[in-house]
């Protein structure tokens, strides 16, 4: 199994691609610390994984929250005394064009999917800094390269992660900690169903979706959780500081 003796931990791992992610961990022999925001969600997710064989610790906490992102990494040491496997794959949308989005919206959407990954890296980068190893994984996505309308703040934030992810590994190279970044297409989660709701004709803009890709279909959860299994094990050695792109083909369309 390719993550036999490791610790993962997965943020936002109660829904979709985090839940996707954790179940394939599990089954390729890691321990799973499954973290969501929501508490029914990630008791599921740990709960499944638990019943199948595998084994995984739901811990609640808020990413934006400095005090719970602490509390998570001192309750995940306490339990297994390490993590080698950083998932920071919590996120959520913003919808809308720049001039038409409030600023409580847009501080939002930086709030979890910047802020979110600053402090859990926060605190468990010292103890991989110990360890002396360590692969972390950072959710971007294919929008920090190709427009995409009214998606500006979701947008900015995708980009920011690009240039977090590079930083991130230039300063921890020496201590073997690895820093990658995963970048999807439209993957079929409850997070597109959600924005897709939203849309007036919600046909016409998965087929224009469709239309951007070389591959047929929207992306499934697996898709993504393939790849980030690749970035987790040791396979990915040698790849450092680099943006993974699963888009079925949209940036090359
Ligand atoms: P999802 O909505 O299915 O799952 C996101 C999970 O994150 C939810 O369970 C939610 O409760 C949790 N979460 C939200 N805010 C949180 C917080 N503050 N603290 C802890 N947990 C929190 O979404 P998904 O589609 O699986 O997306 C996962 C990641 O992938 C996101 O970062 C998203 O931006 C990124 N992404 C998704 C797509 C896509 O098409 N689905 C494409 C590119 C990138």
């Amino acid at each position: 199994m390719r993550l036999n003796n490791k610790v993962a931990l997965i943020t936002g791992a109660g829904s979709g691609i985090g839940r996707e992610t954790a179940y394939l961990f599990a089954k390729e022999g890691a321990t799973v610390i499954v973290n969501d925001l929501n508490e029914e969600a990630g008791n599921q997710t740990a709960h499944q994984i638990n019943e199948q064989g595998g084994e995984a610790l739901f811990i609640q906490a808020n990413v934006t929250n400095e005090s719970e992102c602490k509390r998570m990494t001192e309750e995940a040491i306490t339990a297994f005394g390490k993590i080698d496997v950083l998932f920071n794959n919590a996120g959520v949308s913003g919808v809308g064009v720049l001039h038409e989005t409030e600023l409580e919206d847009w501080n939002k959407v930086m709030n979890v999917n910047i802020n979110g990954v600053f402090l859990v890296s926060k605190y468990v980068i010292p103890h991989m800094i110990k360890q002396q190893s360590g692969s972390i994984i950072n959710m971007s996505s294919c929008i920090a390269e190709i427009g995409l309308a009214n998606r500006a703040s979701y947008a900015a934030t995708k980009g920011a992660i690009l240039a977090l992810t590079k930083s991130m590994q230039v300063d921890y190279a020496k201590d073997n900690i690895r820093v990658n970044a995963l970048m999807p297409g439209t993957i079929f989660t409850p997070f597109v169903e959600d924005y897709l709701s939203k849309d007036p004709n919600p046909e016409a803009a998965v087929n224009a979706i469709k239309g951007r890709q070389l591959g047929g279909d929207l992306g499934k959860p697996i898709d993504v959780a393939f790849a980030a299994l690749y970035l987790a094990s040791d396979e990915s050695k040698f790849v450092m500081g680099t943006p993974l792109m699963i888009d079925g083909g949209v940036v090359n369309g």
